[in-house]
């Protein structure tokens, strides 16, 4: 599996990606919103790209879907119950499925509710797992619920199924915010030494050969997955004095995206 990470330098900051086989260089364009810089990328490689997928009904994803397809007859793939909010949908996707591209890569769907109520992310069947995650999973952060998520199936998203994967998989969102999603872990966990560290190393760095963490490095640096950390709960405390003593993680996980909303 071939992957490239293309950086749009957009206002939005979105990732778009190419996946290829690298035996009959078929390909898959997730989220083209610049669908220029993809076709060039795919024609610089020699790749057919016959796939599209959008991981949710955002404009910032489908954007570019009717170019790319324009250009190259591709399918479109998305969630099952985006029909109607993407259009000219081939193939509604739900949890379990498998998507093939060319010989060699497979992915499995994710149904991964709360940033929307219809995304997808997509898991792939390789020696090292990767997880393509869209708007719901961010280098350091978790998406917002503002436009048709619900926070509370965001954290069963995170709890029953991204924080589940393996701690090697690579981790590629559909945006970069990753300097600003660390300033984020540090308001919250000031003493988290890993997230300072790093953000003294990214903070400049070029978003064309962007960092890709793994969901291991997530668990030590990204607020969303630091439920139980005792300098979380004590700092949520001070901004919520209602909360109880030992807040379940649920509580704790929708008070942060309540202070992320304003941070
Ligand atoms: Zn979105
Ligand atoms: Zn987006």
């Amino acid at each position: 599996m071939i992957v490239e990470q293309i950086w749009t330098g957009n206002a939005y900051r979105n990732f778009n990606y190419l996946i290829a086989c690298p035996e009959t260089g078929e390909a898959m364009a997730i989220d083209p919103l610049d669908h220029e810089k993809c076709l060039a990328v795919a024609k610089k490689h020699g790749w057919q790209i016959t796939q599209v997928l959008n991981t949710h009904e955002h404009f910032d994803h489908i954007g570019g879907n009717e170019q790319v397809i324009a250009a190259t007859g591709a399918k479109l793939l998305a969630h099952a119950n985006a029909d109607g909010a993407i259009p000219g949908m081939d193939r509604g996707l739900k949890a379990g499925d498998l998507i093939k591209v060319g010989n060699t890569v497979e992915f499995e769907v994710l149904d991964t509710p709360g940033h929307t109520m219809s995304h997808v992310c997509l898991l792939s069947h390789t020696e090292i797992p990767a997880l393509f995650c869209g708007d719901t999973l961010f280098n350091a952060g978790a998406g917002n619920c503002h436009h048709g998520g619900h926070p509370e199936e965001l954290y069963c998203t995170f709890a029953e199924q991204l924080s589940q994967l393996a701690d090697n998989t690579q981790i590629y969102p559909g945006h970069d915010y990753l300097a600003n999603n660390l300033e984020f872990t540090l308001d919250r966990e000031p003493d988290n030494a890993r997230a300072g560290q790093l953000l003294g190393s990214v903070r400049d760095q070029d978003p064309n050969a962007a960092l890709v963490s793994t969901l291991g490095l997530e668990k030590e640096i990204n607020t969303f997955f630091r439920l139980q950390s005792p300098t979380v709960i004590a700092r949520l405390q001070d901004a919520f004095p209602d909360l109880p003593e030992h807040p379940d993680a649920r509580t704790v996980f929708i008070k942060l995206r309540e202070l992320r909303n304003n941070w």
